[in-house]
């Protein structure tokens, strides 16, 4: 998937519409279409990365501490939440732009599906 055609682009470019939750310099963060908990919010780059083999460590890690700032904003924090990224065919990516999944809300189940 290019950049121009990328829909995570398109929704940090605000062509597509999204409930957006966070937004700074270089992270958006918008709720889950298809919510698989009470609280499922995609924290993604705004700049494009394919998955997690493209990104440096400064990015992941303004990617991280948003999904907790988050988290404690949407008021999981204290009750636990899990942060998810799906990368590759096997680990179930379908959208190739970066993202961690922030869910939580209710209990988790271990090992995923
Ligand atoms: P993944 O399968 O890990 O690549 O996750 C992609 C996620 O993007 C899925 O959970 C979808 O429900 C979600 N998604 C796809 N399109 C949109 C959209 N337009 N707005 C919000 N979430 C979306």
């Amino acid at each position: 998937m290019s950049k121009d055609t990328c829909i995570f682009c398109k929704i940090a470019g605000g062509e597509i519409p999204a409930t957006k939750v966070h937004e700074d310099d270089e992270v958006v963060a918008f709720r889950d279409l298809h919510p698989q908990a009470p609280v499922h919010v995609l924290v993604i780059p705004k700049t494009h990365v394919a998955s997690l083999s493209g990104a440096d460590a400064p990015l992941l890690g303004r990617l991280l501490q948003a999904a907790h700032a988050i988290a404690e904003s949407e008021g999981i924090a204290a009750s636990g939440y899990r942060v998810v990224t799906n990368t590759g065919a096997h680990g179930g990516q379908t959208v190739f732009h970066l993202h961690l999944h922030l869910l939580g809300g209710r209990p988790m189940a271990w090992p995923p599906g």
